[in-house]
């Protein structure tokens, strides 16, 4: 999934790339750093789909075919994939999670 907000793209991967997905990813870090973008990997299973972009609560399921994401605490109805595109670039990672910023 990627997302953008301003000059901060997000995508998430596996942890198990292959040389030639290492490359690219190399690839796209030099070309965004000289363009003066921020990228930020996260891992794929960070549960940016299942966390309320409005007060952080995390469902404990979320099915794919639940297109659209209700909060249980607070009510909040937004559009699945636009919820997890909010999440994503306000994501801080903690000591066990990976992130690689460009700049
Ligand atoms: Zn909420």
């Amino acid at each position: 999934m990627r997302s953008s907000n301003g000059s901060v793209w997000t995508m998430s991967y596996s942890s198990d790339l292959t040389n030639e997905q290492r490359t690219l990813l190399e690839s796209m870090f030099r070309v965004t750093s000289e363009r003066g973008v921020e990228v930020r990997v996260v891992d794929r299973f960070l549960p940016s789909s299942k966390t309320c972009s409005g007060c952080g609560e995390v469902k404990g399921h979320l099915s794919l075919s639940d297109r659209r994401y209700s909060c249980d605490a607070r009510g909040l109805e937004i559009d699945r994939d636009l919820n997890a595109a909010v999440n994503l670039p306000q994501w801080i990672p903690t000591e066990n999670q990976s992130v690689r910023q460009a700049s």
